[in-house]
């Protein structure tokens, strides 16, 4: 039986929507780090802090101090920067994070200058019209050559564009188009703003329960997971065990799907600990929480990224399914909901 208190799902579907809708791209999540910031500081058991690379931490005093804990979800997302203003106006895009092209082609999208102005675009095809380039427009190799932002501005010079403050190097977010339907949530970069609302939910939850961990723990909103160094810094050197959370990959031969919440026994960067992920198995069944198992062929996490940089301790992967992850990413509620508790069950485990 499970002694886990009762989530309060609308408050952890009502959070993601506003973490989905405010956009933060690698190198630019400082809106959406200062909303969970915001969120958290309702809990005042937590110590909140920033590192210098702009993480968001908060750390929350345990039933004991020895054999301190870390959990970390990031908040940065897939994105581009403008890479240059070619001479009809549009902008070429150079990507933040991996995906495919062809994911974002027609995608709405905001360009924030360097003094913060926004002007909205599309991406689209250099040959986008079907009425003037037949069937080049479904021929043609999507890539940076080929895909370019049409601002929604008077432009068609470089000139143009630059009288907008718009410039190589600014920020471009995709729009998430973030939709909830029949328990369902889908939307751009659930990756991982899922998990990073599963974590503030368990906090919440657990707070408003009267609890608190079994060991101190310290949460990091890391803010740079999607180029491959977000956790490398801000894990206290004592913590003796790192659990990451982070999506789980649905799609064809994978054990993940929309309805529960994944261990991550191997990726991209080899297994996970071995006894930590029989122990979060263990927690999983006595809380009777739906989980699978599963190996991740292209994957990598912000726990392999702290390894690599010289941890001495335990790491495991959980996460909530996500359908066509860096694609228009789905999963549902009963995914999240999993999530949160495992998180919970980790977090009271002794
Ligand atoms: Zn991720």
């Amino acid at each position: 039986m499970s002694n886990l208190p009762e989530i309060d799902t609308p408050f952890l579907l009502d959070f993601l929507t506003r973490l989905l809708n405010t956009a933060s791209p690698t190198g630019n999540a400082e809106a959406a780090i200062a909303l969970t910031e915001e969120t958290l500081r309702a809990f005042p058991a937590l110590t909140l802090g920033r590192t210098r690379k702009g993480a968001l931490t908060a750390t929350w005093r345990g039933d004991q101090d020895e054999g301190p804990r870390a959990v970390t979800a990031h908040l940065d997302t897939l994105g581009a920067v403008v890479k240059e203003v070619k001479s009809n106006g549009r902008l070429k895009l150079s990507k933040i994070g991996g995906f495919a092209w062809n994911t974002i082609e027609g995608e709405g999208c905001t360009v924030t200058s360097r003094a913060g102005r926004q002007v909205r675009g599309s991406i689209l095809l250099t040959k986008a019209s079907s009425h003037v380039f037949g069937a080049e427009v479904g021929e043609m190799k999507r890539s940076d050559e080929t895909l370019e932002v049409r601002l929604d501005a008077r432009t068609m010079s470089a000139t143009e564009t630059r009288d907008l403050g718009i410039g190589v190097g600014d920020f471009v977010a995709f729009d998430p188009r973030v939709e909830l339907n029949a328990g369902f949530v889908r939307s751009r970069h659930l990756d991982d703003k899922a998990c990073v609302a599963a974590l503030v939910t368990a906090v919440k939850t657990l707070s408003e329960a009267g609890l608190k961990p079994a060991r101190t723990t310290t949460l990091l909103i890391s803010n740079y997971e999607e180029v491959g160094h977000g956790a490398a810094a801000g894990i206290p050197a004592d913590v003796e065990e790192l659990l990451v959370v982070d999506m789980a990959a649905v799609g064809e031969g994978q054990n993940s799907d929309e309805f529960h919440a994944s261990l991550c026994v191997k990726d991209s960067g080899g297994p996970y600990h071995h006894e930590m992920s029989n122990r979060l198995r263990a927690l999983a069944e006595k809380n009777e929480i739906p989980y699978r198992v599963d190996v991740y062929p292209y994957y990598h996490s912000d726990g392999e990224v702290w390894w690599n940089a010289g941890a001495n301790a335990a790491v495991g992967l959980i996460g909530p399914g996500v359908d066509a992850s860096h694609s228009y990413e789905r999963t549902h509620t009963e995914a999240l909901v999993a999530t949160v508790k495992w998180v919970m069950a980790y977090l009271l485990d002794k």
